[in-house]
């Protein structure tokens, strides 16, 4: 297998270098060359397989420059006994007799974003084994990002003490929620280290972005052996992790006769930069049994808009919601399916690409507008029905979820609404209810909120439901704090180059 840039001018790249590279030359995304087919008899073996063993069977035919006890490293320290996810990694929850719910929040930050950010690592340590530097030096990769508060932590989770890489996050030191901030200032790990931003979270963005174009910062970390990266989610190696919950949620569901193997399912996905859902397409194109997939979007609906008309709008308020990891104007893996739903019109996408960076809008043609339909519906919802889609799950089927997923859950029904398909379905949840705790209570209590600390009303939520608090988000307070350090933006470099002595 190798992969080919989404702008057309790229190809033949292993999975290793696409890894390492992130994006491609041109700009464009990578996707696979070939198109990954399980057959009916693979399927049916696939489908008694634990996460593990999944994964691995999976990753095996996107990323052949691995070798088996290579990807069988990975996959263990990403997902094994030593790590933080329980057995079945991604375990499902029957709410009604027609939904069920895929918890992607038990790993080490209890949102969705680890599913991808604890192999991530592993593919990029192996990677820079393969291409070592031509000087014969150890090849180091340092990855900088700027967060708004959940990806810094994600990735500060992935990348600890890991082989050949150094992460340092920076924060806006008033950006953040308190939690998230314990979360990241009380990190372990040998190679990390956190820094607040004197700023907001555009500054500190703005900050990253200066160091990653610096030449001469950049010849001078190389000379020191150091290689600037980010982890975003356009990495092909985020992408390939999120393939494998999707099977694996289906043939739970197989395991457990809510469907027979070989029956198409419904999936619903909370959607932001587009590359969870993108996933469940990639797993579709794959073999795995899929009627529709539901597009969810919260208040900032550019994607969803875009399903149901064919133009990419991104000239609009940017609104801030309780839904923030779907808060997002432009959604970067869009454009992979663009790719494949255009019959990889390579020409096509370099324009409208170019066209959504100067005019911030863009439109399809019929015939990839219909493609898209024919898979995917879309809608958004409002605060004010996210909020009461907690409260109406919670009273109803007595299950908690978090704002995220209670978006999906409530473009959920109104695709069973609009359509009266009542095929079995998967909604995907994409972090638990305590990491997003003051809404919650908010919608489950009757009571208002006194004034109380994020910390106080994990505590309150967990007595109230009865549901426990994860492991990673208790005790925080208590933890040392490893990350005291603050600087101005203008001071962010140096900080970079101290990091990377
Ligand atoms: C990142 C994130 C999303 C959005 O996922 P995309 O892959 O960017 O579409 C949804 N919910 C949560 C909690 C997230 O962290």
């Amino acid at each position: 297998m190798t992969y080919a840039s989404t702008r057309g001018t790229v190809s033949g790249v292993q999975f290793s270098e696409a890894v390492l590279k992130g994006i491609a030359p041109d700009g464009g995304l990578f996707i696979p060359e070939e198109p990954v087919r399980f057959d009916s008899l693979e399927i049916a073996t696939m489908s008694e397989m634990n996460y593990k063993d999944l994964a691995k069977t999976i990753f095996s035919r996107y990323a052949t420059d691995f070798t088996e006890e290579e990807l069988d490293t990975c996959v263990e320290h990403a997902y094994g006994s030593e790590s933080a996810f329980p057995e079945t990694v991604a375990p499902l929850s029957f709410v009604t007799d027609t939904l069920s719910v895929l918890e992607l929040w038990h790993g080490p930050t209890s949102a969705f974003k680890d599913m991808a950010l604890q192999i991530l690592p592993e593919f990029m340590s192996v990677a820079l084994k393969k291409h070592p530097r031509e000087d014969g030096k150890a090849r180091q990769i340092a990855i900088l990002t700027a967060t708004s508060g959940d990806t810094g932590k994600a990735a500060l989770e992935g990348f600890k003490d890991v082989d050949g890489i150094r992460i340092m996050v920076f924060y806006p030191e008033n950006g953040v929620s308190e939690m998230q901030k314990y979360q990241m200032i009380t990190q372990e790990g040998s190679n990390v280290r956190v820094m607040a931003v004197r700023g907001n979270f555009d500054d500190a963005q703005t900050g990253v972005k200066k160091i990653f174009t610096d030449d001469a910062l950049n010849q001078e970390f190389n000379a020191r052996g150091f290689e600037l990266s980010s982890a975003n989610s356009i990495n092909i190696g985020r992408l390939l992790p999120q393939i494998v919950y999707y099977y694996y949620a289906y043939f739970t569901l197989v395991r457990n006769e809510k469907v027979k193997l070989g029956t198409k399912v419904n999936f619903v996905v909370p959607t932001g930069n587009f590359g969870n859902i993108l996933a469940c397409y990639y797993a579709m194109k794959s073999g795995l049994p899929v009627n529709r997939i539901i597009c969810a979007t919260n208040d900032n609906c550019v994607v969803s808009d875009f399903i149901n008309t064919g133009t990419y709008d991104a000239n609009r308020p940017f609104n801030l919601t309780i839904s923030p990891a779907m808060d997002i104007l432009v959604s970067s893996n869009l454009e992979r399916l663009l790719y494949h739903a255009s019959g990889e019109n390579v020409k096509m996408i370099g324009k409208i690409m170019d066209e959504l960076k100067t005019a911030g809008v863009y439109s399809v043609d019929r015939k990839t507008l219909a493609n898209i339909s024919t898979v995917f519906w879309a809608d958004s919802g409002t605060e004010t029905e996210t909020m009461e889609t907690i409260r109406s799950v919670y009273k109803e089927d007595q299950y908690l979820i978090d704002p995220h997923t209670a978006v999906g859950l409530n473009v959920y029904d109104k695709y069973v609404i609009s359509t009266g398909d009542m095929t079995q379905a998967v909604a995907v949840s994409t972090a638990s209810p305590f990491k997003f705790n003051k809404s919650v209570l908010q919608a489950v209590s009757e009571d208002t909120l006194k004034e109380m600390t994020e910390f106080e009303m994990l505590t309150v939520l967990s007595e109230k439901t009865g549901c426990a608090i994860p492991t990673p988000l208790t005790g925080l307070d208590q933890k040392p704090v490893l990350h005291s350090g603050v600087c101005d933006v203008e001071k962010m470099r140096d900080a970079v180059s101290d990091f990377l002595k």
